[in-house]
C-alpha cells in the first residue's frame, strides 16, 4: 500500500475476500480516509476481528459471513457492497487480496465458495482500477489454491478458461501431495481437481444473515458516498 503511494497512487482501495479478516491491514490503515478497506471473512474465525460495526474513519467496510457462504451470496455482496464502495471511492489503485481459503474444498474455513467467486470479484474490480494489484493470500488445499490463482492469472491476462486443462498443467496438479493436518490421511484428489480450472458454480438461496448485512453496509455506503 505504501509502495503504491510512493509510486503516485494516493487513494488506494483494498478488497480482501480471504476467509480471514485482514486485521493487520485494518490496524494500519483504519484511520486513513484515503484508504478504503473492504473485507469479507468468515464470522468467528481467527483472528476474530472485523466486526461489521468497525468503521474506522468511515473507510472500513467489514462483512463477516456465515458458514455455507456461497457464490450467489458473494455475487450479492459484490454488487451490493464491494463494487459500489470502490466505485464511490474513486481509487487511484486497487489491491485485491484473493485468499482462496473460502472455497468449499479448503480444510480451514466453513465457507462454500467456488473459484467463480474470486474470478467474479476480480472481473468486477478491473474496470474500476486505474492500477490493479492482485495478491494471493490464504489457502490450505494445494489443488484449490493452484487452480484458483491460475484462474485469476488467466483472467488478468484475458485467457479463455479451457474445458479441460492441458496435459502439462494436469501433470503439475497430479504431482501434488497433501496430507491432512496432524499426520492425517493423504488426500487423493477427485478428477476435477486435476483436469479442470473452473469449478462448477456453487449457489443457492440466500444464506441466513447475508442479505441483512449487505443492506446494512449498503445503507452506510449511501450515506458515505
Ligand atoms: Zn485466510
Amino acid at each position: 500500500m505504501l509502495g503504491l503511494r510512493r509510486h503516485g497512487a494516493r487513494r488506494v482501495a483494498y478488497v480482501d475476500i480471504d476467509a480471514h479478516h485482514c486485521d493487520g491491514v485494518e490496524h494500519a490503515f483504519r484511520d486513513d480516509p484515503e484508504v478504503l478497506l473492504v473485507s469479507t471473512h468468515e464470522e468467528g474465525r481467527w483472528p476474530r476481528t472485523g466486526a461489521i460495526t468497525e468503521w474506522g474513519a468511515g473507510n472500513v467496510f467489514n462483512l463477516p459471513v456465515p458458514r455455507g457462504f456461497h457464490d450467489d451470496d458473494m455475487a450479492r455482496v459484490r454488487e451490493g457492497v464491494i463494487l459500489p464502495a470502490v466505485a464511490a471511492f474513486r481509487p487511484d489503485a486497487i489491491v485485491m487480496q484473493s485468499g482462496s481459503d473460502g472455497v468449499l474444498e479448503d480444510p480451514q474455513s466453513r465457507l462454500a465458495l467456488s473459484n467463480n467467486a474470486h474470478a467474479g470479484v476480480l472481473e468486477g474490480l478491473r474496470p474500476l482500477a486505474p492500477r490493479l494489484m492482485v495478491l494471493g493470500g490464504g489457502g490450505y488445499n494445494p489443488w484449490a489454491v493452484g487452480r484458483c490463482w491460475t484462474r485469476l492469472w488467466g483472467a488478468l491476462t484475458r485467457q479463455e478458461v479451457p474445458e479441460r486443462l492441458p496435459a502439462e498443467a494436469e501433470a503439475v496438479l497430479r504431482g501434488l501431495r497433501w496430507q491432512r493436518r496432524g499426520g492425517g490421511s493423504w488426500v487423493t484428489p477427485p478428477e476435477e481437481w486435476v483436469t479442470t480450472l473452473a469449478d462448477p458454480w456453487r449457489g443457492g438461496g440466500p444464506t441466513e444473515g447475508v442479505a441483512e448485512r449487505v443492506e446494512f453496509l449498503a445503507a452506510r455506503l449511501r450515506a458515505w458516498a
